[in-house]
């Protein structure tokens, strides 16, 4: 008996017709002999309703009562899709997150799985029941109820797929699969059949936000296979998994690019122990997170220090450099760029072939396309260009690695 576990989003429980269709399709696995485990998010655009009204109330609700608040979204899907599970003479039962047991640790909206009980949900399973679990919740150990963050209904899906064992958790959504690229930018992008653990971070991480990214974390930990599929269009969605011997030998797997990137640099500053610390400690200190990191080799004792930050953080960035200036003498200046953007080739097949960069590297030449930073990782490489190149450097680079789709 194959166990699923299958999780549907927001737009897949958008309305009663679609939950009443998510119904039809566990129906169809259900009546087939798969053991099915569903966890749902709560219906699309609830949880900003929520958190609008939250704010109404009060401009800056505590954490515990926002989780109290916003974990109801879930709770309505599970009990309606239930509800139309029994319709069409499927037995299901219902469960929130603490009914199962998905004891979490007490950091409210953001709040991290511990432990799962999955006993109720052994049981149901071994009667024949379909399982419906809500997303994005948990209780602490002193029964207060917790969320995850948002887009958490990934990380209890494949939490639940851990805890079970299942041979595959199955996230619905509603784009077919993770693309060599943002298919918006290259027309000629393709559904990847298969991609690693580590490759699907590099590609959410830099902005192909198909899945939270904790959740592919958390299922490379727990050896959890991933698919993502369409719950409109029929198909075989991307399967992410450890690497396999058989898996089509690609150099490149795809295309991440990041928009919301901006760039900082503090020239002439003193090649001196300690430097860096002494610009990215005040950074960190205001909760900035700091991307790529640059510095120069140094001349007459004085060198570069340059560095990307999200482009909504830019100008506190800014400003915390102002501040430094004065301590790094009369050399100092500082240069602010936000109309840059990232783009990146990734793909575990660079580990064994050389020559790679430089292929990227003359194909952004031949477009006349100016590098402004550069770095690597085992299977990606990352440059820093003009945003207005953005489109240009990403098509090109698409097909001079052979992804475009015939
Ligand atoms: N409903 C939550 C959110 O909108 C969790 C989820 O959809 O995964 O973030
Ligand atoms: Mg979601």
């Amino acid at each position: 008996m194959t166990l699923y576990v299958y999780k549907f989003g927001g737009t897949s429980v958008g309305s009663v017709e679609r939950i009443k269709a998510v119904a039809e399709k566990v129906k169809k696995a259900h009546d087939a002999g798969d053991q099915i485990v569903v966890v749902v998010s709560a219906m699309s655009g609830e949880t900003n309703r929520l958190l609008a009204l939250a704010k109404d109330m009060q401009p800056q609700p505590t954490d515990r009562e926002l989780d109290v608040l916003l974990s109801t979204g879930e709770q309505v899907t599970i009990a309606l899709l239930a509800m139309a599970l029994h319709h069409v003479g499927v037995d299901a039962r219902s469960y929130t997150g603490s009914q199962v047991r998905i004891l979490t640790d007490n950091a409210h909206t953001k709040a991290r799985i511990r432990e799962i009980d999955e006993r109720h949900l052994r049981a149901d399973l071994a009667a024949g029941r379909v399982v419906v679990v809500a997303g994005f919740q948990g209780v602490d150990e002193d029964g207060n109820i917790t969320t995850l963050g948002r887009g958490g209904s990934d990380t209890t899906g494949v939490a639940l797929a851990a805890a079970l064992k299942a041979d595959e958790c199955h996230i619905y959504t509603d784009v077919d699969g993770v693309y060599t690229t943002d298919p918006r930018v290259v027309a000629k992008a393709r559904r990847l059949e298969r991609i690693t653990f580590e490759e699907m971070l590099e590609m959410a991480s830099l902005g192909s936000k198909v899945l939270q990214i904790r959740s592919v974390e958390f299922a490379g930990k727990y050896n959890v296979k991933l698919r993502v599929l369409s719950s409109f269009i029929e198909g075989n969605g991307t399967l992410i998994s450890y690497e396999e011997s058989d898996m089509e030998k690609a150099l490149i797997s795809g295309i991440a690019f990041n928009r919301d990137e901006a760039k900082l640099t503090l020239t002439g500053v003193p090649d001196l122990p300690g430097v860096a610390s002494r610009i990215l400690g005040p950074i960190a200190d205001e909760n900035i997170e700091v991307d790529m990191i640059v510095q120069n080799i140094s001349a007459h004792g004085n060198t570069d220090f340059t560095f990307t930050v999200n482009r909504n953080d830019f100008a506190r960035a800014k400003a915390v450099l102002a501040r430094l200036k004065a301590d790094f003498g009369g050399t100092t200046e500082i240069i602010g760029d936000s109309s840059i953007v990232k783009v990146s080739i990734v793909g575990v097949g660079m580990r064994s072939h050389a020559g790679i960069a430089s292929t990227m590297f003359k194909v952004l030449a031949d477009e006349g396309i100016n590098i402004q930073m550069i770095s690597t990782s085992e299977i990606k490489i990352s440059v820093v260009i003009d945003e207005k190149y953005l489109e240009l450097a990403v098509r090109a680079l698409h097909s001079a690695f052979g992804l475009d789709q015939e």
